[in-house]
């Protein structure tokens, strides 16, 4: 089994963008234990089936990465892709500047620790220019957000970003269009694990919010990981449902929180 792991924030409010620096801890030493191979985002997809591997991504750019995740990444030679929105890089994530009830309000990284990490080895993928929902926009704003976010990072960092992800996991056939022809790859929000066979522009992750429990991530390949994810999977696309929203990726399954 190959799969995306998708982390947020690592902090202790317990919120649904939250992995407490414990959980994470556990998660580090379960994934430099050789369990699993992890390998950089872009290896695992060309990665055959032969092997169990997974990748690990963080979304948005969160301060608490620069000091509470990327030393013990580093410090096990664990590759990570962080997913930047360069017009808020230094500030916060209040989107639209306005909180979301549930999710804290918290700093994200600068331009300078940015540059460190990827001097370090980290490599650094785009997440739109202002953490849109790309299904709601069009024309040259889509193409701003999309298109615009490569070329804001590639004049801050001195590197364009290949990888991508699409914010709140939010996509539909003209933006995954639009991000297929900039992207080598992107990441949406639906949990399961990757497939062979797997659109590159519309990759699927694992929340590790789900996996946040003491033993459930190391319980991986197991009958029970595998129930559980199904059963993860099919209790956000009733919530979805019962909300009206419907699926997010267009021709597909998939969910989203506010991140
Ligand atoms: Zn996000």
């Amino acid at each position: 089994m190959r799969a995306i792991l998708t982390y947020h924030s690592i902090d202790e409010s317990g919120s649904p963008i939250s992995v407490s620096r414990e959980a994470f801890r556990a998660h580090v030493r379960w994934l430099a234990s050789g369990a699993v191979r992890v390998l950089p985002l872009a290896d695992l997809i060309t990665a055959d089936d032969a092997h169990d591997a997974v990748a690990i991504t963080f979304d948005d750019g969160f301060l608490n990465f620069f000091h509470d995740a990327a030393p013990a990444l580093l410090e096990a030679s664990l590759p990570a892709t962080v997913f930047v929105v360069p017009e808020h890089v230094g500030g916060s994530n209040d989107w639209g500047g306005q909180s979301v009830p549930g999710i804290p309000t918290l700093s994200l990284m600068d331009w300078k620790r940015l540059g460190e990490l990827a001097r370090a080895g980290v490599s650094l993928g785009a997440h739109t220019r202002r953490h849109r929902d790309l299904s709601q926009v069009r024309g040259a704003a889509l193409e701003d957000e999309v298109a615009g976010c490569v070329e804001r990072m590639a004049a801050e960092l001195g590197h364009r970003p290949t990888t991508f992800a699409y914010p709140y996991g939010a996509v539909d056939a003209l933006s995954a269009t639009v991000v297929r022809d900039v992207f080598a790859l992107a990441c949406t929000t639906e949990l399961r694990a990757v497939r062979r066979d797997d659109d590159r522009a519309l990759l699927p992750r694992l929340d590790m919010f789900y996996f946040r429990e003491r033993g459930q991530l190391e319980a991986w390949g197991s009958a029970a990981f595998r129930s559980r994810l199904w059963l993860r999977a099919q209790g956000r696309r009733v919530r979805r449902l019962v909300q009206g929203r419907g699926p997010r990726v267009t021709g597909r399954v998939a969910g989203g929180h506010a991140a």
